[in-house]
């Protein structure tokens, strides 16, 4: 039977561009390597993650943040295997969810490994081996992306003793010290869980700070009130071993600017320094789609590869590798097959680390428009000052608001602290209008909301806040 489009690989990509092309009348299957659908993002990591975030931040709460409120409570008790029992369950209910939307849009679903065997030709060959053929006028490659190791380390990974975040998020008992080798959002998200729960967390970061890319103001902050939090925090390290001891691990790293190497020891060691593209065993090298020099699916801004039929989106292509990226790749491409007009706005991309306190961005950061020679002006305003947060001991954090000295127009949002993944929007939805510092501080706001704050740092922007 011919398709319209085949997708190769269920994630956030895959799965919301097979809807969406369904939605708009073209005749679609999906194929999928994993027994469930969802991909990485639904099975082994936003979901998961975030169902251990949220229960180990409960648990964190009842032991240190409610006594103040005048709730005193005995020490509570952890049960692991319940909390991974509620992780799991969370994420079949959500994998279950893209099966039942499949059905419900008539997408036809493959468990199978996919195979491109030219352009308009797929494979899919089952676990029992058997083979069948789809033919269809357009491929889709969404195949996502896998742990990368260490640069330059030989690491062996069994996700029991060294653990990628796929161990990190299934570990049968808290270890008494964990090492992280890398201080960006996976690794601080599966740090904080860890620590949360009762393990001593070190973090070791090859950059002078943690959170990668994330605006410096910010990143400060969020490494102070890690460090309070009880991480130990080691950046401008370099790992230079990993290795399996008698009792567990241990991990060696030099300073960057040099000096002694410092060896620590550990029950379990997580490696959390960055994803690649997974394009293996794809048939891509036999039907002549062209990588670029870090292994992604080369596109143009239509998501063609060179190949004519076939497409590319999400973390096996360029831009971050976020699931809420994916989707929108995956909407605009269904939406191009279909004949209209689809785009992505890569300006507009939110960033979010689900910390507590939260850390989310959208836009340009301070030094990215000091390298870029842009002239702009900054708006501040702390939740200190947010009559809210005080009511529920949410002070920790600030907002920050960049905009162009000129035209006042937003260029950048940047928000630690509670809830922040949720604020963030605000501004989004502002730049994604073009809109100006003076258009959201004329907002009204409901009062007394932590989003004030966000108000306040606009107001701060383009004339003063009235609360600082
Ligand atoms: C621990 C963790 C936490 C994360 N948290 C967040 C978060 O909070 N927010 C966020 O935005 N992002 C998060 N991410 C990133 C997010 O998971 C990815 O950006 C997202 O899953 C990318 O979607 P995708 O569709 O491109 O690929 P994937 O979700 O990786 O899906 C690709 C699918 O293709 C399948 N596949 C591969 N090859 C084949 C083949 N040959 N045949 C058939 N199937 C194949 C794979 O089995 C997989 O199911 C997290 C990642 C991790 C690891």
């Amino acid at each position: 039977m011919a398709y319209d489009v085949v997708v190769i690989g269920s994630g956030p990509g895959g799965y919301v561009c097979a809807i969406k092309a369904a939605q708009l009348g073209l005749k679609v299957a999906v194929v999928e390597k994993r027994a469930t659908y969802g991909g990485t993002c639904l099975n082994i990591g936003c979901i998961p993650s975030k169902a251990l975030l949220h229960a180990s931040e409960m648990f964190a709460h009842v032991a240190h943040g409610v006594d103040q409120l005048g709730i005193e409570v005995p020490a509570p008790t952890l049960n692991l295997e319940k909390m991974m029992a509620h992780k799991d369950a969370t994420v079949k209910a959500n994998v279950d969810g893209v099966g039942f939307l499949f059905k419900k849009n008539k997408v036809e679903g493959f468990i199978g490994t996919g195979k491109i065997v030219s352009a308009g030709k797929v494979s899919v060959t089952a676990e029992d081996g058997s083979v069948q053929e789809l033919e269809t006028k357009n491929i889709i490659i969404a195949t996502g992306s896998d742990v990368a190791g260490i640069p330059g380390v030989k690491v062996d990974i069994d996700e029991k003793v060294i653990v990628s975040s796929t161990g990190g998020i299934a570990l049968d008992k808290v270890p008494a010290q964990m090492v992280v080798v890398g201080g960006g959002v996976i690794g601080m998200e599966l740090g904080s869980v860890w620590a949360r729960l009762g393990a001593k967390v070190t973090v070791i970061e090859y950059l002078d700070k943690l959170l990668g890319g994330m605006d410096a103001d910010l990143s400060k902050q969020f490494q102070r009130l890690m460090s309070k939090q009880g991480m130990d925090i080691r950046t401008e390290a370099k790992v230079t071993a990993v290795e399996k001891t008698e009792t567990g691990a241990k991990v060696t790293y030099e300073p960057v600017k040099g000096g002694d190497a410092v060896t620590i020891d550990a029950d379990v060691v997580l490696v959390s320094t960055g994803r690649k593209p997974y394009t293996e065993g794809l048939g891509l090298e036999e039907a002549g789609v062209t990588l670029d020099n870090r292994g992604r699916v080369e596109i143009d801004a239509g998501f063609k590869t060179n190949v004519a039929g076939i497409y590319a989106i999400g973390d096996v292509v360029k831009g971050p590798m976020l699931a809420h990226k994916a989707e929108d790749e995956g909407v605009a491409l269904a939406e191009i097959l279909a004949g209209q007009h689809g785009h992505v706005n890569y300006d507009v991309i939110p960033s979010v680390v689900y910390t507590q306190p939260e850390v989310a961005s959208v836009g340009k950061t301070e030094e990215e428009l000091k390298a870029a020679g842009v002239a702009y002006k900054v708006g501040k305003f702390p939740f200190t000052a947010n009559g809210r947060a005080r009511a529920m001991l949410a002070t920790d954090g600030f907002v920050k608001i960049l905009a162009d000295k000129e035209t006042d127009q937003v260029l950048g949002g940047h928000i630690l602290g509670f809830g922040a993944g949720d604020m963030i929007h605000e501004i989004a939805v502002l730049m994604e209008f073009s809109g100006s510092s003076e258009d959201l501080g004329r907002t009204c706001h409901a009062h007394p909301t932590l989003s004030e704050a966000v108000k306040e740092a606009a107001m701060a922007t383009f004339f003063k806040p009235i609360h600082m």
